[in-house]
Parts: C-alpha cells; structure tokens; sequence
C-alpha cells in the first residue's frame, strides 16, 4: 500500500476544503470498502479525509419524513426503532449485506459509494475501463456471470453491488450533499450513473461533495414491502439479483407500486414502468407475472449470465408476493 497523509477534520467545511486542494485525497467513513481498494492498488490517494468527526450520525423523523446521517452506521440503522416502524424495507435490505461485523462498521454514505465487485475491477493485471478509463473491458469477453443486463454499454458491464441502495431506489429517497458551491439535494434514482462511455465516474456527484444526509419521505407503500435477495451462499455474499417491492392496496387493489433490482445494472435499477403497470390491477400471481414481463423488457444477457433472465422476474414475483402477503 502507498504511503498517504491522513487528516480529520471536525468541521464540514475543512473536510470538503481538504478534497477540493488536493485532486487526489479521498473521504474515508467506516473503510470497509476504500482500505480493501486500497490494499489491492485500485486505488491509491495520498490524503485521506476521515470524516469521523462530522456530525452526522442522527437518525430522526421530521417533517413527514425519516432522516438518516451519512455516518449513521448500517447496524445502528437497521436496528433503529424509527427505521423498523416507518421504512423496514430499509432495515430488510442493510440486514441482507455483508456480516455483522462489517455492518458495524459501514456507514450511510459510504454503502451508497461503495465500488463495484467485478473482478476485473479488482484485478490490476487486467483491462478495465473503470479502474484505467480506455483500458478496455475485460468482462465482456471473461467470466461474466455476476454483470448487467440492463443498461450497460461496450465500455463496461459491471454491476453495483449495494444492497441498502436497492431499497432506497424503490423508496423515492432524496440524498443531501455539501461541496465547495455548498448544499443541493439529489433525487436517489439521479445519484447514480450508467456506464456509457465514462465508466470510471459511479455517480454524478462533483469534487468534493460529501454525503450528508439521507431522507426518506413517509409513504403509503412503506409497509408492505419485501427485499428479496439471491447469492451464492446464505450470508457475505454480494447480490446475484435482488429486487425491493413496496405496496400500496386497497380492497385488494394496488393502489401504488414501487420497485427497484439489485444486481442485475451498473446503478440501482428502478422500475418505473412496472410500477405504473400495477397501479389498478388486483393482487395475484397473474398481475405479478404480468408485471414481470414488464420489468425484464430490454433485458440482455452476455455468455455466462442468462440465468439472470429467469432469476430476476422470477424473485420479482415472490417479492411481491411476500410484500402483498400472498406468498
Ligand atoms: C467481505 C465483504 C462483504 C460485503 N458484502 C456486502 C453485501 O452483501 N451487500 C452490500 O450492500 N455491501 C456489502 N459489502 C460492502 C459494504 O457494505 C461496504 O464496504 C460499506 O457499506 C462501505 O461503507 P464504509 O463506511 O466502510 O465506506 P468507506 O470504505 O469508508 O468509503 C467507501 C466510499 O465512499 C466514500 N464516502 C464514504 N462516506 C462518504 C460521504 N459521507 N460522502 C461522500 N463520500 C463518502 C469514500 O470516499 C469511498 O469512496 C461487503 C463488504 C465486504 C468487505
């Protein structure tokens, strides 16, 4: 590992200060992600910005909406007494990642930005545009059975890999951020970014922002919901696809819908059509089936990940089920 400089600053405009004067510095939170990018040369910044000190670790409920600090750790949140009463999708999908331990560690802020899992990412001996912009893309053609299939493009096929950001996808999240032009609030669904021909940039937000806060409006869809989540094996494992459903009903009606998958794109992948689809139909398997017919329109497999093609509409299906309480 370099050697790098490391400062904590306790106050939000040092620590932004800190990120615009050096090109090369970086935020760190729990580190769960950036020590590991780190240790295996993905990434190498001279300063690190430890932003520890911020406060910003405040879980609250205020103006018909829940608030959650960037530094707010994952098991603090999944546990939390508000989050479980007002958004358990959020508590289902943290309680789904990584293990105890790390969720202990990972905060807020730093599951929103962690990097994407693709192997090729990883492995510095080879070509990977995200890691070396006009490297090329090495899981086109390689061992592609953890990718996209949806909305990828020939520079980059990976997937994100945070469970937590699924569920915020479906739950029309807003994100606050400050950077050196000060505050501005972020719709969840724009955070994040597809490939196209930058697959080295993850979201869209600039030098120097940092993560605030989290907000989560109250909703008439936040308590049926289910996250459901496919992997490898039955904990510490990322995501092969996983899908969060929130319902609205009424006598037996959908009256809204909302939807996102993990796993299967290089951002979380609402599903805004599917939604709009169910709105009106009553509940059953069939308005489900339909409706992830919907959901896999455009989908497109590579070698060794068509099995996400049955995979995703199918946990479609039993997520709503669950969340409709008809599993
Ligand atoms: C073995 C293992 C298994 C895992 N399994 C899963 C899983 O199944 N599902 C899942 O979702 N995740 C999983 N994770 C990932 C884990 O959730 C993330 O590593 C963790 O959430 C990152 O949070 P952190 O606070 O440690 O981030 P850090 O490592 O500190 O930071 C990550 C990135 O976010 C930036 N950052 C952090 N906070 C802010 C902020 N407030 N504003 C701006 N930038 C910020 C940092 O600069 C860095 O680029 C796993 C991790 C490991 C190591």
């Amino acid at each position: 590992m370099n050697q790098f400089q490391y400062v904590q600053p306790t106050k939000q405009k040092a620590a932004i200060e800190a990120l615009v004067k050096n090109a090369n510095a970086q935020f760190i939170a729990g580190g769960t992600n950036l020590l590991d990018l780190m240790k295996h040369g993905i990434v190498a910044p001279e300063k690190l910005v430890d932003i520890n000190k911020l406060p910003l670790k405040k879980i609250s409920h205020e103006n018909s909406s829940l608030r959650i600090g960037a530094l707010a750790l994952n098991s603090e949140v999944a546990d939390n007494k508000l989050v479980l009463a007002k958004q358990p999708l959020l508590a289902q999908a943290l309680n789904a990642g990584a293990s105890g331990q790390l969720r202990n560690m990972a905060t807020m802020g730093g599951n929103i930005l962690q990097r994407t899992r693709c192997p090729y990412f990883y492995d510095i001996a080879l070509p990977c545009n995200k890691r070396e912009p006009g490297s090329g893309c090495s899981a086109l053609a390689g061992f592609n059975r953890m990718h996209a299939i949806f909305g990828y493009s020939d520079k980059c096929i990976a997937v994100h890999p945070s469970d937590m950001s699924v569920a915020l996808a479906a739950l029309d999240v807003t994100v606050v951020v400050a950077g050196p032009q000060g505050e501005r609030q972020i719709l969840f669904t724009d955070l994040h970014r597809l490939p196209g021909d930058q697959p080295e940039k993850d979201t869209t937000l600039t030098r120097g922002e940092l993560i605030l806060d989290i907000i989560i409006p109250d909703t008439p869809f936040a308590q049926q919901v289910h996250y459901l989540k496919v992997r490898d094996r039955a904990s510490y494992a990322f995501a092969l696809v996983s899908v969060a459903a929130a319902l609205a009903t009424q006598n037996n009606i959908i009256t809204a819908a909302r939807l996102a998958m993990g796993g299967v794109a290089h951002k979380p992948w609402r599903l805004s059509e599917t939604e709009k689809s169910l709105v009106g139909k009553p509940v059953s398997e069939k308005t489900f089936q339909e409706a992830a017919e919907i959901a896999m329109r455009g989908a497109q497999a590579f070698t060794h990940n068509a099995y996400k093609l049955k995979l995703a509409p199918n946990i479609l299906v039993e997520a709503l089920k669950t969340a409709a309480g008809i599993a």
